[in-house]
């Protein structure tokens, strides 16, 4: 949980790598790097997202001390909190020790952080400054905030493929209850730790997301958030987990119901429920410091302010659909269902071409303009339980093990693809267009940039 005096700090698998190799070339010496890093700044707690790594010369950029055994140059230190303070981002300094599993700053390095981070975030005009100490193994930060107080580092996150923690000494996991016994056989006390002290948010209530909703629930996630603004029809009842003839009746919210559902398997689980567009800016608000979002919701704002979400904030998701084709003689042409794993830096939705724009711009329209235009209400997608049940399922299971590192090797990401009707699964490499906003200028920008919300005009 990340409370009181802490700081997440998130990080793609690029950027740490190339950290870590400058940091740990073989030869235990020390070396040093400044972080530019995106503010997530909420009413209770802070995390920093890493936009962009700028390692530090040895001999030109890092030097011998005064005070300590090498430190960055004045000069190099300048330009750094000048571009921070310029992009709005904070400012973070990175050297190593060879330590391993556990890491702490020296006194030396105490005294150089109270001797300079007061004048460097007057420099900085309002964005955080401060400093990471990694060792092999663990990392610790003194993060300094413009209201004098200090926080030091809750989890490190590195955001591949898989999602790997590092903290500034080993932790203790907490105590197993027996409901969850069988699946910490599979991936252990630490495992089971991370998913209760999740906050994972499900966007779309509809088929597959009540049915995630489900699974993330059983397996004992601590933080739900569930956004859907719509409220149940009787078309719903054949795929909407948790849903009732009553419900039906007296058109309940599909968060209620999925609220409900989540409360009968565990009273212990905290949810947050926004019965609101995802692409309304208050709702994306609250979705800047999830862990983890599956993306359920089948329109192309939620697709574009998701992916958005991926990049600019380091958020890990998945894009989840079932679509079941009719020929125009009535039979089936195709039933399929996708599964996409987003991650920051390793292509986007946009660059695959699977936002449409004339979609998406008339989505955009207020309600009233799209009566005008005469847009029209289409026929009914056919949907049925067991496409989006494969959909889901594969979802949350690569979830797990993505999400709690059980995977060894490097896999790349893939889009998979299950055709029903061929019988066949297919996997499919994103691209990734280096001239892409979405998923380059916005990557690691945090609160920095806006976020591609619905614009209401003035009334
Ligand atoms: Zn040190
Ligand atoms: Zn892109």
């Amino acid at each position: 949980m990340n409370m009181g005096n802490t700081c997440d700090v998130l990080i793609t698998s690029d950027d740490h790598n190339l950290l870590r190799a400058h940091l740990f070339p073989g030869d235990h010496d020390e070396y040093g790097a400044v972080l530019h890093a995106g503010i997530v700044a909420s009413s209770n707690s802070l995390r920093l997202v890493i936009q962009h790594v700028e390692l530090a010369k040895y001999g030109t950029d890092y030097v011998p001390g005064k005070f300590g055994y090498r430190a960055l140059t004045p000069s190099f230190i300048h330009r750094q909190i000048i571009h921070c303070r310029n992009e709005r981002l904070a400012y973070l300094a990175v050297h190593n020790h060879n330590s391993d599993k556990q890491v702490s700053f020296s006194n030396i390095d105490i005294e150089s952080h109270e001797r300079g981070y007061p004048a460097l975030l007057d420099i900085g005009n309002g964005v955080p400054v401060g400093a990471l100490v990694f060792s092999r193994r663990a990392v610790a930060a003194d993060v300094w905030l413009p209201d004098g107080s200090r926080r030091t580092l809750g989890a490190y996150r590195v955001i591949g493929q898989t999602i790997k923690r590092s903290y500034s000494k080993p932790r203790m996991n907490s105590e197993v209850q027996e409901t969850h016994d069988r699946q910490v056989r599979m991936f252990g006390r630490r495992g089971q730790t991370i998913l209760e002290k999740s906050k994972i948010a499900v966007v779309g209530l509809g088929g597959i997301g009540s049915l995630v909703v489900e699974y993330l629930a059983r397996l004992g996630v601590g933080h739900l958030v569930l956004v859907d603004p719509d409220r149940i029809e009787k078309t719903n009842l054949s795929r909407v987990v948790g849903a009732t003839g009553t419900d039906i009746e007296t058109g309940q919210l599909k968060t209620q119901i999925a609220v409900r559902h989540a409360r009968e398997i565990s009273n212990q689980i905290k949810i947050d429920a926004i019965s609101c567009d995802v692409a309304e800016n208050s709702t994306a608000m609250k979705l800047r410091n999830c862990d983890f979002i599956f993306l359920a919701a089948d329109s192309m704002r939620a697709r574009l302010l998701v992916n958005a979400l991926t990049h600019q904030y380091l958020i890990p998701s998945v894009q989840m659909g079932a679509k079941i084709r009719p020929s125009s003689s009535g039979s089936i042409e195709d039933a399929m269902c996708a599964v996409r794993q987003l991650r920051p830096g390793k292509g986007c939705l946009w660059c695959n071409g699977l936002i449409d724009t004339t979609q998406l711009a008339i989505e955009l329209k207020t309600d009233e303009e799209r009566k005008n235009q005469a847009y029209g209400v289409e026929e009914p997608n056919p949907s049925v339980i067991t496409l989006n049940a494969v959909a889901a399922a594969n979802a949350v299971n690569d979830f797990l093990f993505d999400y709690l590192d059980l995977r060894s090797g490097n896999r790349e990401l893939i889009y998979q693809h299950h055709h029903f009707l061929r019988n066949v699964s297919q996997s499919v490499m994103p691209r990734r267009n280096s001239n892409c906003f979405e998923c380059g200028e916005r990557l690691g920008m945090g609160d920095a940039l806006e976020l591609p919300t619905i614009v209401h005009s003035e009334q």
